[in-house]
């Protein structure tokens, strides 16, 4: 089995382009953009076709004005989930892609940049933004787009649990763990009761450092995450805290007997969000893809049984590296993951002489083919978004609805966000950060 234990930085992906390449997104209503992004909304409609290469030439004006403008101080980040035309076309503008793990730390790692513009999810933005210097600003493209698994733990869900567990157990015997897909306020609660947070690249590494502290551990907010992990590390006791409304409202103190029990003796507490993109696999799709002579290799948020039937399990970058390194020596690959992810890999890999097809794409039931599942949020980040942000920017707009800061709520249908006062939103940073720099340390260490 291929653990998930190292921290995967691949080279830059350089994803290129050809002219028959089409985008695989579909066009958003004009009344779903910003008011200021209306007309690069029309011209981008306008086009005679989603050939990658016709829309390189619409965005390249635009982008060339803002990159000499900015100069060394911009820097156009993306994640590997977006829909393929801006993870293909941000490389061709000297962005980066990257996983969470790696996103989170591009701040950090350039303090040179000064303007940071992300088209990936909100608590993505949020994470850089927490680790940024205060001379750097931290944009999403598209504000409505947030993560499901995230908005179904939100810090008001969370907390019930931290505080009857608390009550309960005493708060020196918890020990909350968070993925990096949780806001900037989960992260803080978890940094200030001493935890840390996870991704899907370091995971084990984390929970083993949990472990080492014999407290129980409240792992949030993906159920089959934390599944994977204890059978993983051989983790037997679990006990389950519901997720979304339901979480909000649980209380340790009106369950019987039996399910106190369960918590007295569980080793970790799973809170119980999940995503939907990576809850469509079934292991019988593995069983199917071997019998084709393919390597199975599945993301962490994939359920427990996809996770024993594959041949190998990791991070988005670890996936990618995976294939286009053809580690298997298949040369055929069914991935679990997102479905853009899984369409840019396959056209890249193609140039290779790597076959990749999705996992859900088995032929077990030929009535209803199963389809893989895309980040619908996530691809809300367009090429409309990307080039009216950045040119507001370099004309100098004020452009606050697209700046992200630690503890924002974000209304993912109207993109309103909630501010926090600057004292409130200091507290988030210096807590998150506690939880965030943990991470880093213990995902650094040997
Ligand atoms: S793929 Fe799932 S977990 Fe990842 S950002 Fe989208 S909704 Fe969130």
């Amino acid at each position: 089995m291929f653990t998930t234990d190292k921290t995967y930085t691949p080279e830059k992906t350089q994803m290129s382009i050809s002219s028959d390449m089409s985008i695989c997104q579909s066009d958003y209503p004009i009344d779903w953009y910003q008011e200021a992004f209306i007309p690069y909304a029309e011209a981008y409609a306008a086009l005679p076709d989603r050939k990658l290469t016709t829309i390189l030439n619409w965005m390249k004006p635009y982008m060339e004005k803002a990159i000499n403008h900015f100069g060394p101080n911009l820097l156009l980040l993306s994640h590997y989930y977006m829909g393929g035309e801006i993870v293909k076309l941000i490389e061709q503008f000297g962005g980066q892609i990257g996983d969470s793990y790696q996103l989170a730390l591009m701040a950090a790692k350039h303090p040179e940049k000064s303007v940071i513009v992300e088209s990936a999810v909100h608590f993505m933005a949020e994470s850089i933004s927490m680790l940024a210097d205060k001379s750097q600003t931290v944009y999403i493209t598209n504000p409505k787009s947030g993560c499901t698994m995230e908005m179904f733990a939100k810090d008001f869900m969370v907390e019930p649990a931290f505080m009857d567990l608390n009550e309960r157990y005493g708060s020196e015997n918890i020990l909350p763990i968070c993925y990096m897909n949780t806001s900037g306020r989960v992260k803080a609660m978890t940094g200030a009761q001493g935890g840390a947070v996870c991704t899907s690249s370091n995971v084990q590494k984390i929970v083993r450092w949990a472990r080492q502290q014999k407290k129980k551990i409240l792992f949030i907010p993906d159920r089959h995450m934390g599944e994977n992990i204890a059978y993983w590390l051989g983790i037997d006791n679990l006990a389950y805290w519901p997720g979304g409304s339901e979480g909000a409202k649980y209380s340790l103190f009106n369950q019987d007997d039996k399910t106190l029990k369960q918590f007295d003796d569980a080793e970790m507490v799973l809170f119980s969000s999940e995503c939907t993109v990576h809850t469509v696999y079934k292991a019988s799709m593995c069983d199917y893809w071997k019998t084709q002579n393919f390597a199975t290799v599945v993301h962490p948020e994939c359920p427990n049984e996809v996770i024993k039937a594959s041949d190998a399990q990791g991070s988005t970058a670890y996936i990618w590296d995976y294939v286009m390194h053809d580690k298997a020596h298949t040369q055929r690959y069914a991935i679990g993951t997102e479905h853009h992810m899984v369409l840019n890999l396959k056209e890249q890999a193609k140039q290779k002489g790597i076959e990749v097809v999705n996992l859900a794409e088995a032929k077990i039931n030929q009535d209803k083919p199963a389809l893989g599942c895309g980040c619908a949020t996530m691809s809300r980040n367009d090429p409309p978004h990307l080039v009216g942000l950045l040119d507001s920017l370099r004309l100098g707009k004020n452009m606050d609805y697209n700046e992200v800061k630690a503890g924002d709520v974000v209304n993912e249908f109207s993109g309103m966000r909630q501010r926090l006062s600057k004292k409130d939103q200091q507290w988030i940073v210096t807590h998150a950060k506690l939880a965030l720099e943990r991470m880093i340390d213990i995902t650094e260490s040997k």
